[in-house]
């Protein structure tokens, strides 16, 4: 609705930059004011406004209890599972040739707003799992339990099995649940999944 500019009625394109002022809280406008107040197409554009710039202003690191305070009442309401996009990539592949697919592989999980790389590496104790949360407001949970992380987010667990190293990452207004990395692989054999 807000890239139509061109097919608003004249009166409405007329109000529309002092609209956006409006929206920001930048500047008062009568004329602006008068014409929201009768046509209900700027009031849905004046909300989308609104909505689109207090997501804008939310600084990227707020704590979790102020970021949910703007979530509830200004920010678009995020959906607690999103579709979860995947992206495996072999890292063993093109420099050593050595060792052959699902023995190394890293594979990106995540959608717009977070994203995380898992790298899995089999060792002879089992899989190495590891990765790095988004950022300092969010934590891994693996089998109900938190993993525990570094300084930089970054966790590690060690399973013997593949198709075990799911997790959920739980960050302040939405959770990402991280499939298997046997998923991963799946996906691509499908043809699926996109490779670096
Ligand atoms: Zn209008």
């Amino acid at each position: 609705m807000l890239m139509e500019i061109r097919k608003m009625k004249r009166a409405c394109r007329e109000q529309w930059e002092a609209m956006i002022d409006l929206a920001e809280g930048r500047a008062e406008s009568n004329t602006a004011s008068s014409h929201l107040s009768t046509c209900a197409e700027c009031q849905a554009r004046f909300a989308d406004l609104k909505r689109m710039f207090s997501a804008m202003s939310i600084p990227r690191y707020q704590t979790p209890a102020e970021l949910k305070l703007s979530a509830k009442g200004l920010m678009p309401k995020r959906e607690p599972a999103s579709p979860i996009r995947m992206r495996l990539i072999h890292s063993s592949w093109g420099l050593s040739g050595a060792r052959s697919t699902g023995q190394d592989f890293q594979a990106i999980f995540g959608h717009e707003s977070a994203e995380v790389r898992m790298m899995y590496t089999l060792t002879e104790d089992g899989w190495e799992v590891t990765g790095r949360l988004p950022d300092a407001h969010w934590q891994a949970f693996r089998e109900g339990s938190s993993l525990p992380t570094d300084t930089e987010g970054r966790f590690y667990f060690l399973i013997q099995n593949l198709a075990d190293s799911g997790i959920t990452l739980v960050g302040p207004t939405e959770r990402l649940a991280i499939p298997a990395g046997s998923i991963a692989l799946e996906e691509e054999s499908d043809g699926s999944s996109e490779r670096l």
